[in-house]
């Protein structure tokens, strides 16, 4: 990593083609697994992020959670104790010592952790910057016949039509598609297209080489901002720690994806348990106490 992180930092497009690899290597696998992996198209992300991508790819495997990704976060609020944790507040204000709710009115606290996406975490502290975004539209689609390309993630090296990547994520994580039928998701990267999800289908029957005039549409999601933008110079640990007692983490002040989110909320946690005096974690502080009382 260190090494990585030493090399000049570029837009990764221009990177890739100042390192002397193949125009056949770059265009036919590489630029499309970097589009993907980022969710930017045009490759306009930092050398440095674009090759920590490319490292964690190379050293691990995709994956997707079992269950869709919700469960992730539902997985980290089964070890807490009950009662931690409420979903379905919205927070309006916040201060080192108070939140204010649109449901439930103020609730005091001893610190504030703002986990929000970028913009929400502006809203709430104004002075944060807000980045700009890469656009992602997902199509869900469901049919009898799945194609014959396993769990492979299909890239679109030849840009022949809106899809980046696409992949029979049924054959994945089968618990995601309704019973009995395989369900195929397909990712367009940038602005969405007009009436996307035929431009989809045509592009899809191409790349699975099948009819896809009978596959039934799930879903088309669009959510302009999905992925902050890394353009070089990107600060790969941006501050979370505001003032004693307000700290703010989230894929906007790391890397824009899952694994920056909880290492910048690693890190805020830590900065945190360092202001409130715990050294180590809450818990075990708290144990040390009792103990030495009684
Ligand atoms: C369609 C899409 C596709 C993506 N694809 C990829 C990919 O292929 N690879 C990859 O690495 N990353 C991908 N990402 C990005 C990845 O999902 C994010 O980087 C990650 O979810 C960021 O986690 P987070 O905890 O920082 O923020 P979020 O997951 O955005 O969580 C923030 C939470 O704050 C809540 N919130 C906001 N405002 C308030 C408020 N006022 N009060 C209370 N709660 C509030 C929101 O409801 C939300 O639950 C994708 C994102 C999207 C949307």
């Amino acid at each position: 990593v260190e090494r990585l992180l030493a090399r000049p930092e570029l837009p990764a497009a221009q990177a890739l083609a100042a390192r002397g690899l193949p125009a056949r290597t770059i265009d036919g696998f590489l630029r499309p697994l970097l589009a993907a992996l980022l969710c930017d198209p045009d490759l306009t992300t930092s050398s440095r992020c674009a090759d920590l991508a490319l490292r964690a790819f190379a050293g691990g495997r995709l994956a997707l959670p079992e269950g869709g990704a919700e469960s992730l976060p539902e997985q980290l609020a089964r070890n807490l104790p009950p009662g931690t944790v409420h979903t379905g507040v919205r927070v309006t204000s916040v201060a080192t010592n108070s939140v204010t709710t649109a449901e439930h009115g103020v609730i005091r606290c001893r610190a504030v952790l703002v986990a929000t996406d970028a913009r929400a975490a502006a809203e709430l502290l104004p002075g944060l910057r807000v980045p700009d975004f890469h656009p992602v539209t997902v199509l869900h689609h469901t049919t009898d016949e799945p194609p014959a390309t396993g769990a492979s993630l299909l890239l679109d090296a030849d840009r022949g039509g809106p899809v980046a990547h696409t992949a029979v994520v049924s054959h994945v994580d089968p618990s995601r598609a309704p019973a009995g039928r395989a369900l195929v998701s397909s990712t367009v990267l940038g602005p969405c297209p007009s009436d996307v999800d035929t431009a989809v289908r045509i592009h899809l029957s191409r790349l699975y080489g099948t009819p896809t005039g009978r596959w039934e549409t799930l879903a088309v999601r669009h959510t302009p901002e999905a992925v902050p933008a890394m353009r070089p110079p990107h600060d790969l640990r941006r501050q979370v720690r505001l003032l004693a007692g307000l700290y703010v983490c989230g894929d906007h002040r790391d890397t824009s994806t899952p694994q920056g989110a909880l290492h910048s909320g690693l890190r805020a946690a830590a900065a945190i348990l360092t202001d409130l005096g715990a050294g180590r974690s809450m818990h075990t502080a708290e144990r040390v106490a009792t103990a030495s009382a009684a």
